[in-house]
């Protein structure tokens, strides 16, 4: 069962509450570019991407928040702040619709509250971000490192912080590039409050060792009912981020819509090339908008075992020598070439998904 949380509001979406669970990622363009970090916003939208994050390391950066709208840019925009209280009010004024700061670094409680204050009069919600690289010295020395316990603590004693300042739209993440630090922290926070949670494994590495680490910290915490809103940190393109978080949510099942591949390992019984035809079928359907709807297709490579270990999945082909067998829920319908498998794949998922754009 979903752990209940507080839902807080982040312009046209809700974290927490019972709002299905977000996906978030962040430019990596310089933000000064205006032009260009608008253009990867929109190409991360088109992604799939929910919530967009933009680190702005000064002043004169907060007004990509304005230039963003003024592009007609809807999604809504978090202002990434280290350090300098001056720029989380610059990018409130500009329009960030949340701010992402780690009070710890930004200074005298007087800082803290000028962006509490700020935050409140404009409807922008706050998120905690704790990692363990900048833990308070405090802290570690009390944990004798960035320990689940000290980062689950820092996280708290910021928020009472924020609390006591009469701000409570708060969003905490608390991340580690040791997916079981990562774990216990967010389960101790979790077990302790009710803040709605950002799930993610930093500093994970590339593409495919960072897609497992998250993986498992994020799926581990998804399925214990936790987290209300997910990045996926990679060293590649943030298109990729968006692409594995839609995996980790489909796979834990926490997100229902969306086209879902059932494919096989392959053995000696393989006769077509599957890898090739489930890949290419994998990116012919990565744009799709399948609105509310959920479908299964199956890309199986023979005909003896395949209908019945993808019985489950709406349609399907089966392959065989230089052929397949197309399947509906476990029942053969015709054989096709397999020359024409992509096509009638692609013939499928838009005889099921009808009233969906392709
Ligand atoms: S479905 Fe057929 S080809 Fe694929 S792994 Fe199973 S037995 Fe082998």
């Amino acid at each position: 069962m979903r752990r209940k949380t507080r839902a807080v509001h982040v312009k046209n979406r809700t974290i927490g509450g019972d709002a299905p669970v977000s996906i978030q990622s962040m430019t990596n363009r310089p933000a000064r570019d205006f032009a260009g970090t608008i253009e990867q916003i929109q190409s991360l939208v088109a992604a799939g991407c929910e919530i967009v994050r933009i680190a702005v390391p000064d002043t004169e950066t907060a007004a990509v928040f304005s230039r963003a709208r003024e592009a007609g840019i809807t999604v809504p925009l978090v202002a990434d702040i280290h350090f300098d209280y001056r720029i989380a009010l610059e990018a409130v004024r500009h329009g960030a619709d949340k701010i992402r700061i780690n009070p710890g670094n930004i200074g005298s409680p007087d800082r803290v509250r000028a962006v509490a204050d700020a935050c409140r009069n404009a409807g922008v919600p706050i998120r905690i971000g704790v990692n363990g690289g900048s833990l308070e010295k405090s802290l570690l020395e009390k944990y004798g490192g960035p320990t689940a316990e000290a980062l689950a603590e820092s996280a708290l004693c910021q928020a009472e912080m924020l609390e006591n300042m009469g701000f409570h739209d708060i969003v905490i993440s608390i991340k580690s590039s040791r997916v079981d630090t990562m774990i216990h922290a967010c389960r101790k926070v979790a077990a302790q409050s009710d803040y709605p949670l950002h799930l993610g494994v930093t500093e994970a590495g590339t593409e495919y060792s960072g897609i497992i680490k998250n993986a498992m910290g994020i799926g581990a915490l998804l399925c214990d009912g936790i987290g209300d809103t997910i990045r996926v940190t990679l060293t590649a393109d943030p298109a990729a981020e968006v692409r594995a978080a839609k995996e980790i949510l489909a796979a834990a099942e926490v997100r229902k819509n969306g086209i879902s591949i059932i494919s096989c390992p392959t053995c000696g019984r393989t006769k077509i090339d599957l890898i090739a035809i489930t890949e290419a079928y994998r990116e012919a359907i990565s744009c799709i908008d399948t609105g509310d709807k959920t479908i299964t297709a199956a890309i199986m490579g023979c005909a003896v075992n395949g209908p019945g270990e993808a019985r489950e999945a709406d349609f399907g082909v089966a392959g065989g020598d230089g052929c397949a067998i197309l399947f509906r829920h476990g029942e053969k319908v015709r054989r096709i070439d397999e020359d024409k498998l992509l096509e009638v794949l692609m013939e499928e998922t838009r005889r099921m998904l009808e009233n969906c754009t392709i």
